[in-house]
């Protein structure tokens, strides 16, 4: 039995976001049964699995009405989950109701992640939310109400016209609230959405205020007890997120739901991306697999090292060696070398991890660890 994370995507939401570039669709809400039943089947198909963590992310599940998400949960529910230790769904303010978070509840979910993204509604109106802030305090209300005891919040900064006096009012506000868990995303203005369109560069903040407003967040967030151990990710003690810890570590999980990929005994999977398509191949041929590759020596590398540079805490040197057969140096020695050089990078106690500095130009550092 092979350990795995097991992710669930749901691709339906109320509306799309402006800056969204995710398999999310809006007005599709008459293909949610159907895609609740084909979910099922390949719910079963990996039931032989030692499944360590769970995550229903999309989209947002939390639009799937009550009796679907009833369905989902009855299919969850087939799964052995004794091995389970962390359970979380998605969801978004003012796509929660009472009944819904109880049916959650009662699946097991013992994790849920807002999506709140800024507390100003002139902001959220301007990105395309649904929701303002007083529906997202609500909603977390309700949550604490019903028992859950673990929860995330997904917030935004680098969004149009957003300043740094802003930046730091949503985070006071969510620090006086104290969820356990904290996203701090930069807005990438990606081609092909809405936002692409509406903006150009010079609306949103520049280089420098990005760098300012994720300084702002590390020095609040840790003068507040919270504990950075990814890029953008922060938790209290004891709540990192255990499932996005696989992807960064490059352990098994698999995806299912439309678009969803999965990595398993060194092979990449990709599922259909088209949710209409993704349906009916499920229902014919039980198998919505669309690519299938074997990751080379090479591949592996590369991803243990650009995932898990993403960790504030880096990578063990020794991991590398008793996983890949190789000292790290005669792959990276040259790229290591000059980031060190550059303070870029840092190596100590065995491990390598991304600077201050090394973290605010990632990407850049990121990329020169494709072999
Ligand atoms: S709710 Fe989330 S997934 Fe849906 S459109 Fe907005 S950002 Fe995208």
């Amino acid at each position: 039995m092979e350990e795995i994370a097991l992710y669930i995507h749901i691709p339906f939401c109320k509306q799309k976001c402006f800056y969204c570039d995710f398999p999310s669709f809006c007005s599709m809400e008459n293909l949610m049964d159907s895609y609740i039943e084909v979910l099922d089947k390949e719910i079963e198909n990996i039931k032989n699995n030692k499944i360590k963590t769970i995550f229903i992310g999309g989209g947002t599940p939390t639009y799937l009405n009550s009796k679907a998400l009833k369905r989902l949960g009855e299919s969850i529910g087939k799964l052995d989950l004794k091995y389970c230790e962390e359970f979380t769904i998605e969801g978004n303010p003012g796509t929660f109701t009472e009944e819904k978070l109880k049916i959650i509840k009662n699946m097991g979910v013992n994790r849920l992640s807002i999506g709140l993204q800024a507390s100003q509604d002139e902001l959220l109106k301007k990105i395309g939310r649904i929701h303002n802030y007083k529906d997202f305090i609500n909603s977390y209300n309700m949550a604490r109400d019903i028992g859950f005891n673990n929860i995330n919040i997904d917030v935004i900064f680098g969004l149009p016209r957003q300043t740094n006096k802003m930046w730091k009012e949503t985070l006071e506000k969510l620090i006086k609230l104290a969820p356990e868990h904290l996203s701090c995303y930069s807005l990438i203005l990606e081609e092909g959405t809405a936002f692409y369109k509406m903006y150009s560069d010079k609306d949103l903040p520049d280089e420098d205020s990005i760098i300012e407003m994720y300084e702002t967040a590390k020095k609040m967030l840790k003068e507040n007890s919270y504990y950075q151990y990814e890029i953008s990710n922060f938790s209290k003690k004891g709540y990192q997120c255990k499932h996005n810890m696989v992807y960064w570590n490059l352990e098994n999980y698999i995806g299912i739901g439309s678009s969803s990929h999965s990595y398993y005994k060194g092979k990449r999977y990709k599922n259909e991306p088209n949710v209409k398509k993704y349906i009916e191949k499920m229902k014919k041929c039980n198998n919505a697999i669309v690519e299938n590759l074997q990751n080379t020596l090479n591949d592996n590398m590369e991803e243990f090292v650009f995932l898990g540079l993403r960790k504030i805490r880096g990578i063990y040197i020794k991991e590398f060696e008793e996983r890949f057969q190789k000292d790290i140096y005669s792959v990276y020695g040259e790229v290591i070398k000059k980031h060190k050089e550059n303070n870029l990078l840092i190596e100590s106690e065995g491990r390598l991890y991304l600077s201050s500095r090394g973290i605010e130009i990632s990407n850049y550092v990121l990329s020169d660890f494709i072999i």
